[in-house]
């Protein structure tokens, strides 16, 4: 059973994927980042995958000098993790051997990077060479039986080398291996993440002359989400915040706003009542009238094209993604505010590690909501009770339904189960969440989905907290 729904939840994800690309929906980061140092962190954390099989992985370009790039880190490292595995899943025996190579397209400010994939595994024929890239295309009809494997990933490859303006191709020769390539064009950068030390700059240059000290600050938190309440207030505390108030609906903002003296809001955008562009706009309004411009920053677990300017257009000041960042928070609070010079609780968003490929949730973007075992099993019992009290709620909504109940709990649930990195539950309910009018029928079998995936994300987190 476990096999099985490992299976379909990953066939699920995949199409997911490939929908959202064609859908043009994705959009690529552009962030300095260094290309070697990525590419071999996925070779290290793929070797144990390969040892287990007696495969070795290795890659030769330490010495090679590659300048910082302009790009999508995540993106590309999903590119490069789809070849490694495919080549690590399609040999038996030998080896996989990753190298990369250079061409400078213009000195100073574009390069061409090559990353081949080399594996000694069993081929491919010749006559299939042109269409695996194809969606749902596999080399042998008896892969699928013998290696799993939807025949997705590499059309998700391809789409991805091509959003980049790159090319993706293969040599291979059955019974002796393939070799996987691709070359993307990049912008050189003398910095990494440069974005966001323009954004900062940018933020800088808006700053306004009153600044408000951390302590002395009045800041209201516009949450629903129990956890993200928990994490958001720990977050304010570690940063020197003394006072905040949280409601829970776009409703209770707008009467908290006319009520008290808040100097700034951190503004969910989903929540039921009012929304969040709903109750800034109705803030802007009021404040037509007075000389008032309160900072509203908005936190949005959207990360789909659009989601930022909707927020700047109903009248918000800036926007941060959730899981909220604190490094990031503070540098978007900082144009309102002074912070003394202690250091914030933590940095980036850990990726999923390799290693823990497999399992349900991440556990080091878990460790980013607690600091003390006690934390976290708080944490994590909160997490499955909230979790499963928006189950329920989709389940009562299943049938003529509120359509919008239906969908307020995917969104709740989507943005809990998001904290633990569980990334496939993640996906069903983004899904789910779409799927409005549908007939009851196929509501619940994306229920039953979510409720697969969400009793091995149980396994997870409860082998974690105890
Ligand atoms: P999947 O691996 O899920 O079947 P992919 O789109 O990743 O789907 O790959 C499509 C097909 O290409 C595979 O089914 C397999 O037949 C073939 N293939 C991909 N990579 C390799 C490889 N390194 N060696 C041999 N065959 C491969």
């Amino acid at each position: 059973v476990y096999k099985s729904s490992t299976n379909l939840l990953d066939i699920v994800n995949d199409i997911l994927d490939i929908s959202k690309i064609e859908a043009g929906s994705i959009t690529l980061e552009k962030v300095g980042f260094d290309f070697k140092d990525t590419i071999a962190g996925i070779a290290e954390s793929m070797a144990p995958l390969a040892s287990a099989k007696g495969v070795s992985l290795t890659y030769n370009f330490k010495e090679l000098n590659i300048p910082y790039i302009l790009g999508d880190p995540l993106r590309v490292s999903r590119i490069v993790t789809n070849l490694v595995s495919n080549a690590i899943k399609y040999t038996n025996a030998g080896n996989v051997s990753l190298s990369i190579d250079r061409k400078i397209i213009s000195k100073g400010e574009k390069i061409e990077l090559y990353c081949e994939i080399k594996d000694s595994g069993i081929g491919i024929p010749e006559n299939k060479l042109d269409t695996i890239f194809e969606k749902f295309t596999q080399a042998d009809v008896s892969t699928t039986r013998k290696f799993g494997g939807t025949g997705l990933g590499l059309a998700i490859t391809k789409e991805l080398v091509e959003l980049m303006d790159g090319e993706i191709g293969v040599n291979s020769e059955i019974d002796k291996g393939s070799v996987f390539w691709f070359r993307i064009p990049f912008s050189v950068t003398d910095m990494l993440d440069s974005t966001t030390k323009r954004k900062t700059e940018q933020r800088k240059n808006k700053r306004i002359s009153t600044l408000i000290p951390a302590e002395k600050a009045n800041i209201l938190i516009a949450e629903d989400h129990l956890l993200n309440q928990d994490f958001i207030k720990r977050l304010l505390l570690s940063m020197g915040f003394k006072n905040f108030h949280v409601v829970t609906n776009g409703l209770l903002v707008t009467k908290a706003y006319e009520k008290d003296n808040y100097d700034l809001i951190l503004m969910d955008c989903h929540m039921p009542e009012r929304n969040g562009y709903e109750a800034t706009q109705y803030i802007r309004q009021l404040e037509k009238e007075t000389e008032k411009n309160i900072p509203i920053i908005a936190m949005t677990a959207d990360a789909m094209k659009g989601t930022q300017e909707k927020c700047i257009k109903a009248g918000m000041d800036d926007y941060i993604s959730k899981p909220v960042d604190s490094v990031e928070l503070k540098e978007i609070m900082e144009q309102w505010i002074i912070f003394s010079k202690k250091k914030p609780m933590n940095k980036k968003v850990p990726q999923k590690k390799e290693g823990e490929k497999n399992a349900h949730v991440n556990m080091a973007l878990l460790e980013k909501y607690a600091d003390t075992p006690d934390e976290m099993a708080n944490f994590i019992k909160l997490l499955i009770e909230q979790s499963a009290e928006s189950i329920d709620v989709m389940a009562n909504n299943c049938e003529e339904g509120d359509v919008a109940s239906w969908a307020q709990a995917a969104h709740k649930l989507k943005g809990g189960i998001g904290m633990a990195g569980a990334s496939r539950l993640e996906a069903l309910c983004g899904h789910a969440q779409g799927m409005g009018d549908t007939p009851k029928k196929e509501k619940e079998e994306i229920l039953n989905k979510i409720l697969t995936e969400f009793a091995l994300v149980k396994i997870s987190l409860k082998k974690y907290s105890s």
